[in-house]
Formats: C-alpha cells, sequence, structure tokens
C-alpha cells in the first residue's frame, strides 16, 4: 500500500530512477556543515543518509521511516585551472560543474551516462564511465573526500596517505553508509576541444559486437545490444568509439570551448503495457536497421556522454509500475553469460528495450566498487511478474559463482545472500565503517536490505 503523505509534512515518498522502490522518510537540508554535524551526533532515532539526485535506479538513496539530506548541503565549486583540479560540495551536479570546467578546457575524467547526478552520488557509487577499461573509476582521480562520518566527526581522507586508506576505500563506493561527503577534490583531464570524434559501427552479431569493443582502441568506447535479437543475431549490436578532437573545431568552436546542452522535452506518461516483449521488439529493431554500416562523426559532448538526457524524465515513460536494470559484470573467462542472460530473458517473456555493453579493464575501487575486469551487460526492462522474479534469482547465483557482482547503484532487488557471494567477505568495509559510524547512524533501504547496516 503507499503510504498517505501529507504535503505540508517534510516527510516525502521517495524512489529511486526506476521508481519501483518507493518509501517515506523525513527530508531536511540543504545544511550549513555546523548544523549537519549536530544532527548526526544526535543521532536521529532511525538513521540518517544523504541523498543525491536520486539518479541511482533502486532504494540506495531512501531511508524509509528515517531522515534524508536531500540535498545535503549546498552547491559549491573551487576550480583550480593551472592544476587542474577542482574541489566541489557533494551536492553540486555534474552539470553544473562540466558548465564552468569545460570553456576552461578541463574535463571530468569519469563521465557516467547522465550529466543530472551528484559528485557525492557518483563517489558514493563509485562512478564509471565509457572510458572504464582506459581511466578506471571515480576512485582513481580522487585526491581527497571531506567526509562527516557517521559519528559526527569530520576527516579528510586523502588517497595517496596510506593511514586514510580503510576509510577512503569504504567510503569509495560505500554507498552513503559511512557519512555524508561534504566535499571531494578530483583531478580534471585537459581538453583541446569540447567535440568529439566518433566512430559508429554496426556489428551483426555478440561475436563481432564483442570483438569490436575487445579491440576498440578509442579512449570510450560502448556497445548499444539489441536485447531482443535471437537466432544468429543474438546481441547484434553498435559499438560507438569516440576520442577527444586535438583541436578546437573550426566551425562548432569559433569562440573557444562551452558546454551548452538544450533543455530537454518531458517524456510523456505512458499507459502500463506499453512495452512489452512486443514493443521491446520492435524498437530494437528499428534502432539497428536506423544505424549505418559504419559511420564517422563529429559530436558534441552532450550527445555522445549524455544521449540519454534528451528526454528529460524519460523513466516517467515506462509505465507506472516502473522498471528494472539488471548490470552484471563477470570476469573474461563467464563472458558467456552475457548471451545465457540475453536468452534467458526472452524466454521468461521480459521486455528488455534497452542494453548497453561494456567491456571493463582493471579496477581498484574500494570493497563495495562495481567493475572488474571483463564484460559488463545492463539490460533495462519493465517491472515484470515473478517468473522474471525468479530467473533474477537465479542469474544472481550464476553471476555470483562465474566470480561476477551486479551493481548496487542499479540494484533494486538483490538478495543478502546473493550479495554476500559477490561481495564478501567484506570485513575490511564492515571494520572500516564500525570507525566512521560506530553507532550505525548513516542507515538505508538497500543497506538493510544487504545486511549492510542495521
Ligand atoms: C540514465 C542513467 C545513466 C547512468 N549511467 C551510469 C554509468 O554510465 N555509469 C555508472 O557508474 N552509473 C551510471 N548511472 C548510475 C548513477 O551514476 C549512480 O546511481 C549515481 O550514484 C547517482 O548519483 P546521484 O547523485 O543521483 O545519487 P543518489 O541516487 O541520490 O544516491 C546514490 C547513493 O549515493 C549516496 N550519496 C549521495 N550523495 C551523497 C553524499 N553527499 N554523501 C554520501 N553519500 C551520498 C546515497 O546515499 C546513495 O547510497 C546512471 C544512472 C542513470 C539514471
Amino acid at each position: 500500500m503507499t503510504p498517505v503523505v501529507r504535503a505540508t509534512s517534510p516527510d516525502r515518498l521517495l524512489q529511486g530512477w526506476g521508481r519501483t522502490t518507493a518509501s517515506v522518510s523525513r527530508v531536511v537540508g540543504p545544511l550549513e556543515p555546523g548544523a549537519l554535524r549536530e544532527l548526526i551526533a544526535g543521532r536521529p532515532d532511525r538513521g540518517l543518509l544523504a541523498r543525491g539526485a536520486g539518479r541511482s535506479y533502486g532504494d540506495a538513496a531512501q531511508n524509509a521511516g528515517g531522515l534524508v539530506l536531500a540535498p545535503a548541503t549546498a552547491s559549491r565549486i573551487e576550480l583550480d585551472t593551472a592544476a587542474a583540479t577542482v574541489r566541489v560540495a557533494g551536492s553540486t551536479t555534474f552539470a553544473e560543474l562540466l558548465t564552468l570546467i569545460v570553456p576552461h578546457g578541463l574535463l571530468l575524467p569519469v563521465l557516467p551516462g547522465t550529466r543530472h547526478l551528484t559528485v557525492g552520488g557518483a563517489v558514493a557509487a563509485d562512478v564509471h564511465g565509457k572510458n572504464q577499461r582506459a581511466d578506471g573509476t571515480i576512485f582513481r582521480w580522487l585526491d581527497s573526500i571531506e567526509l562527516l562520518g557517521g559519528d559526527g566527526e569530520l576527516r579528510t581522507l586523502r588517497a595517496n596517505v596510506e593511514a586514510d586508506g580503510p576509510a577512503f576505500r569504504a567510503t569509495v563506493g560505500g554507498m552513503g553508509l559511512t557519512g555524508v561527503i561534504l566535499a571531494a577534490t578530483l583531478r580534471l583531464i585537459r581538453i583541446r576541444s569540447s567535440m568529439m570524434r566518433v566512430t559508429v559501427r554496426r556489428a551483426p552479431d555478440l561475436d563481432s559486437l564483442m570483438a569490436e569493443l575487445e579491440s576498440a582502441a578509442s579512449r570510450y568506447a560502448v556497445a548499444w545490444i539489441d536485447t531482443t535479437a535471437t537466432g544468429r543475431s543474438l546481441g547484434r549490436g553498435i559499438v560507438d568509439l569516440g576520442d577527444h578532437l586535438p583541436a578546437p573545431h573550426p566551425l562548432a568552436e569559433p569562440d573557444g570551448l562551452r558546454y551548452g546542452p538544450t533543455s530537454a522535452p518531458l517524456a510523456p506518461r505512458l499507459p502500463l503495457g506499453l512495452f512489452n516483449p512486443l514493443t521491446a521488439r520492435a524498437f530494437n529493431e528499428l534502432w539497428y536497421r536506423r544505424a549505418p554500416r559504419e559511420r564517422h562523426a563529429v559530436q558534441g559532448f552532450p550527445e555522445f556522454f549524455h544521449r540519454l538526457d534528451a528526454v528529460a524524465q524519460w523513466n516517467r515513460s515506462l509505465g507506472p509500475r516502473g522498471f528494472l536494470q539488471y548490470q552484471f559484470a563477470v570476469p573474461l573467462r563467464a563472458r558467456h553469460l552475457v548471451a545465457e542472460v540475453l536468452e534467458a530473458l526472452q524466454r521468461v517473456g521480459a521486455a528488455p528495450f534497452l542494453g548497453t555493453l561494456k567491456r571493463f579493464g582493471p579496477a581498484r575501487g574500494g570493497p563495495l566498487s562495481f567493475p572488474l575486469p571483463g564484460w559488463s551487460l545492463a539490460v533495462d526492462m519493465p517491472l515484470g511478474g515473478p517468473r522474471l522474479d525468479e530467473l533474477l534469482h537465479q542469474l544472481d547465483r550464476r553471476v555470483a559463482n562465474a566470480g561476477g557482482r551486479v551493481y548496487l547503484a542499479k540494484d533494486a532487488r538483490l538478495s543478502r545472500t546473493a550479495f554476500d557471494a559477490m561481495y564478501g567477505p567484506l570485513e575490511d568495509w564492515r571494520a572500516a565503517r564500525a570507525l566512521l559510524d560506530p553507532a550505525d547512524t548513516m542507515r538505508s533501504d538497500l543497506g538493510r536490505r544487504l545486511g549492510l547496516c542495521r
């Protein structure tokens, strides 16, 4: 039953991007660091959690019955152009940051598929971009984090100081359960152009799609995969390869570099059931056929990095029941699971309408970080019935047995047993959290579900 929430109360029904896991929390913020510290030190009854932009898919940014800081603090950016670093508040969005830094010829080294996330959310999930293989996750680009721990203590955790290591590693990827990230200092990359040289190539089956990604020499490489294709076409898709232009584009950037995504039209609310296996198939077929066999183009950052942002709130279009994303990563030796997951989803009549395949490279994150060297498949689909639910539990077991894992920032349904098999043992993470948050103050719905907090 959906709880009743009075419009005048600070209680709010919160949900993730997939709109499947609503719960009610008392929402406060932004607060000054002093007030925040007092609030945390007071150990609120049912715990507290920082929320960013709510772009995680499931229940990671919710705390049923407790407090949620949304936003935790005001946005703030201090740019050092000479050093190519930025000190930025946890509640600042990537969109705000990009607007400021790109004209200086600087760019965030890790850009997830949306610009509407916050720095706090990015650090807490240890996000990756289309360049994970070349550049790792955001973990690698952090100089320090300013963390208000669950014990109310303000700490600066430095990436290159050994003594800070356990707390740093527990916080990056720690899904907000060690404290509130007040600020982070990030190293930026220098760019000469705000345009990308892009190659788009169609691949008729999974082997050729994987071969394209495997041999990709570009800094950025990702594939859209047709999740509905069967038989010899199983796993066909379109590979997107991108590199920064080495000099300003004479036509597109006559006045220098800039970052100016146009405002996006709002997605329509579509009726329940519009995304079914038939329409998913038609959509995927159309998408595949529209792509040329090979095309070279020059694209701006919004088009190359954040295509999905071109429609605001597209998550509303997928029916009132919401949708799931199943994103897993498996080691190279378990690449067969990519095909098997696609086939299994088709067999239970899921309507997978969007799929993304990435080749991950070396990973150097914390214990709860997601990427590992191998293959990552992400499939978006409307919430299904019991058959889909049971299948996903089976797939969790297979992914875990193969040494793989499911991405917590996208998850809304993983069981504690499956989570332990994928990420455990977590002694180091739990020991670091016990020091940062001895009273178990930082709590979330995801944390409770997976046994990471009370
Ligand atoms: C369209 C789309 C594309 C995406 N593409 C990618 C991708 O390519 N790669 C990728 O890695 N991810 C991707 N994501 C997932 C997204 O990057 C993560 O879910 C990210 O955590 C969202 O950030 P947020 O600010 O919305 O955080 P929220 O969803 O609000 O919160 C996520 C977690 O961060 C914690 N948190 C937030 N702020 C703070 C803070 N100040 N201090 C401590 N903890 C905090 C929350 O407690 C929660 O546990 C995508 C999501 C969408 C919707």
